[in-house]
């Protein structure tokens, strides 16, 4: 991997700090840069936003890894790197136990340089049915959430009702704050379709109903539907397993600061998700974004090396929200709320990436390029590549550093469309100070997800390189066609692609610099 290693470190040689995040909607790839980091340069990974809805796959080599709140470092944790999830996370101690650790100690990754905040979000039972309850409930604003209680976990938190990981260490604390926030839930719950709660209190992400009182309704220590003793006792011995891992984590980072380490901050979800910059209210409750990443660590931003990953030259997402490029639109959203993936692979294997139906050109894109959730296995949506989008990102990310990936994907593609500007096709509209009209242009995306969806893309038409680029080492081999398309971007967003991602596993890596 000589092709990697000297010029990465040649790039990273002027700072102490990497940050990794994704320009789209997630799922770029952030995974695969932050293990080749990890492999080659830092001394440590820290996670400092997001939950178990993200999942970030690594094929160091063969075997595929699948992580959801563990950082990608821990696959060199028997070298020593430090792997921490910090206090802006939203912690789900049985995620991390039992579908993390478990797991990765089975692998033999013995997780030995682990370390969780202790005032890192707890997330709880009790999280994951209020966002299953409104997702399922008719009427409710839909964000089409991965069900697993990030957005209620994070607004305990804001509301100042929620736990934090330190009081599964401490039985009394954790039995009041625990009982008074069921009833809190209790409370809210009151109000919802009985057979709803059920069944989202059933979800065999829950124990199967471990958590439901038998009776339901009315129970005198007012925690309504939950059974309070069952959650205690379930999760103060998941305190007690990961006792080892709990530590002061603000404490630790500043002494690898101090240190000179080399750090590596790994995003999670993509800017455009962000809840502060994304495309609001259709986004994840955190700042996906670099400023998410870095706030309140006593660093200098020239020491950071800000990289922003974007798929070329394609883009998915997952969940609900406009998406200017998806082909086939509206159909697509509609049909990615419910495709599963063997029923699509099944039913349209005979699908090419050059079908002339954008739908079914989006249906054979997915499968090209295994766009289904590494977390729900949900089919992403899926969309040309889009400069609107991506400048704004590298607008709110303060970066030209790009990381291209799954470019590999298109290698068949006889056309590549890239999205070069909007037209809004709405109804006037105020945006700030700003009178949209019918036909007003943005070359800029706007974060509003009102007018986002009425913005048709206006494309520009390359051919494409139509060869096999997935065992290709250096920039200069790849197909000029491919180059043109890059050109064209970089210059239009004034970005410059550091890195190019050509395949799943670490080797498939063109460093540019
Ligand atoms: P993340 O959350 O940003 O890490 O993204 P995911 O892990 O959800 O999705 C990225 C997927 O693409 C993973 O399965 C990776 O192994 C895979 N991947 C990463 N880079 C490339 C690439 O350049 N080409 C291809 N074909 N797959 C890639």
């Amino acid at each position: 991997m000589k092709h990697i290693t000297d010029p990465l470190l040649q790039l990273l040689e002027p700072y102490r700090y990497v940050s990794v995040v994704c320009g789209q909607w997630g799922d770029t790839g952030k995974g695969k840069v932050v293990d080749l980091l990890a492999d080659v340069w830092a001394d440590a990974v820290i996670r400092r936003t997001g939950s178990a809805n993200a999942g970030h796959t690594v094929v160091p080599k063969d075997k595929e890894t699948i992580l959801h709140l563990i950082p990608s470092g821990i696959l060199h944790d028997a070298r020593g790197l430090q792997n921490i999830i910090d206090e802006g996370v939203a912690f789900d101690p049985a995620e991390a136990w039992d579908s993390e650790i478990v797991p990765l100690r089975a692998d033999g990754i013995a997780c030995t340089n682990l370390h969780i905040s202790h005032m890192a979000k707890l997330l709880l039972p009790q999280h994951i049915v209020m966002d299953m309850v409104r997702e399922t409930s008719p009427g409710e604003f839909k964000v089409g959430t991965t069900g697993r209680g990030v957005g209620p976990c994070y607004t305990d938190f804001y509301a100042r009702t929620g736990l934090v990981v330190n009081d599964l260490l401490n039985r009394d604390v954790f039995v009041r704050k625990l009982r008074q926030n069921l009833k809190d839930k209790a409370r809210l719950l009151s109000f919802a379709d009985p057979e709803i709660v059920k069944k989202a209190m059933q979800d065999p992400r829950l124990g199967s109903g471990i958590y439901l009182k038998d009776g339901y309704h009315g129970q005198a220590d007012g925690t309504g539907p939950f059974d309070a003793d069952a959650i205690i006792e379930h999760y103060l011995r998941y305190g007690e397993r990961l006792r080892e891992f709990i530590r002061d984590t603000r404490e630790l980072i500043r002494r690898l600061i101090n240190k000179m380490k080399h750090i590596v901050f790994e995003g999670a979800q993509g800017t455009l998700l962000s809840v502060d910059y994304g495309t609001y209210p259709n986004v994840t409750s955190s700042d996906a974004s670099f400023h998410g990443l870095t706030h309140g660590l006593p660093i200098k931003r020239e020491d950071i090396f800000s990289l922003m990953i974007m798929k070329a030259f394609y883009m998915t997402r997952v969940g609900n929200g406009p998406f200017p490029t998806e082909f086939g639109g509206a159909l697509s959203e509609a049909w990615c709320r419910h495709a599963e993936r063997e029923a699509e692979e099944g039913q349209y294997a005979h699908l090419t990436v050059n079908d002339p139906d954008p739908f079914l050109q989006g249906i054979a894109i997915r499968m090209a390029g295994h766009e289904y959730g590494a977390t729900t296995k949900r089919s992403r949506r899926t969309g040309w590549f889009d400069l609107p989008a991506a400048k704004y990102a590298r607008l709110v990310n303060d970066t030209p550093n790009v990381v291209t990936t799954k470019s590999d994907v298109l290698d068949d593609c006889d056309t590549i469309k890239i999205c070069v500007a909007y037209r809004y096709t709405g109804s006037n509209y105020h945006l700030g100070d700003q009178l949209l009209t019918k036909g007003t242009q943005f070359t800029v995306a706007p974060m509003d997800d009102f007018v986002l969806q009425y913005c048709e893309p206006e494309y520009r038409e390359f051919p494409g390189w139509r060869s096999k680029t997935s065992d290709i080492t250096d920039m200069r081999d790849m197909p000029a066609a491919f180059r043109t398309i890059l050109d064209f971007c970089e210059n239009e967003a004034d970005f410059h692609t550091q890195i190019c991602s050509v395949g799943p596993k670490r080797s498939q890596t063109i460093i540019r610099g």
